[in-house]
């Protein structure tokens, strides 16, 4: 268990509980009844935060020998469908979405600046690289994954049945809980070329902790 550092009632309206940070909501409400309890938190501020946002998008083609489509993968898991992503690497969607957002909260660029798809050697290649690659520089940096939140936008193959080893895949790339890394899956209601197949689309927002090293935020109530 981590060290308990910060105590949130659950409380609907208590937004934060750092008293004196620039996140502090205390006065909302009627007075007692959504104050945040706060046990020896230290100041927190813009500066220990970072926000990222990816996006991606791969067209879908049959599989070889009708089209040029590789092998459908989606989160590092493996789905079953007679098309699949056309790209330069493995076309995991998701995993360059998830790579774009860790870069974007670094302030690094995005992920042709990093790995650019004119580079033989990332022909092919398995994705969770490239994430590993943005986990290991938000590391450098000081910084750690709190949360991460992604949809991912494809007519089918459903999704749902793989949503568990698609959270268990992007928490061990990211190195934290399954309970900090959300996945959703939607259709497009069949229309534009992700309704119709012939497309697939993911959108992560990630959210970076300055890492003090001194463990993971405990929510204690
Ligand atoms: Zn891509």
């Amino acid at each position: 268990m981590g060290k308990q550092r910060v105590a949130v009632q659950p409380a609907s309206g208590s937004l934060s509980a750092r008293a004196g940070s620039p996140f502090s909501v205390s006065g909302l409400g009627p007075p007692g009844s959504h104050a945040p309890r706060v046990d020896k938190v230290p100041p927190m501020g813009p500066d220990d935060l970072r926000i990222g946002h990816g996006y991606d998008l791969h067209r879908l083609e049959p599989l070889p020998p009708a089209g040029a489509g590789r092998a459908l993968v989606v989160g590092g898991v493996r789905l079953e469908h007679d098309r699949g992503p056309v790209a330069h690497s493995d076309g995991d969607v998701l995993l360059h979405a998830v790579t774009d957002a860790l870069l974007g909260a670094l302030g690094e660029g995005d992920i042709g600046q990093v790995f650019p798809d004119t580079d033989p050697a990332h022909a092919g290649r398995d994705s969770a690289d490239f994430v590993r690659e943005a986990v290991g520089r938000a590391s450098a940096g000081g910084w750690r994954v709190a949360s991460l939140d992604a949809t991912v936008i494809l007519e089918r193959p459903k999704i749902a049945g793989a949503k568990g080893r698609i959270r268990e895949t992007l928490a061990g790339l990211l190195g934290v809980d399954v309970s900090r890394v959300n996945v959703k899956g939607k259709t497009h209601e069949r229309v534009d070329a992700v309704g119709e197949g012939r497309a697939i689309e993911a959108h992560v927002v990630v959210l970076l902790v300055r890492d003090d090293g001194e463990g993971d935020l405990e929510r204690v109530d």
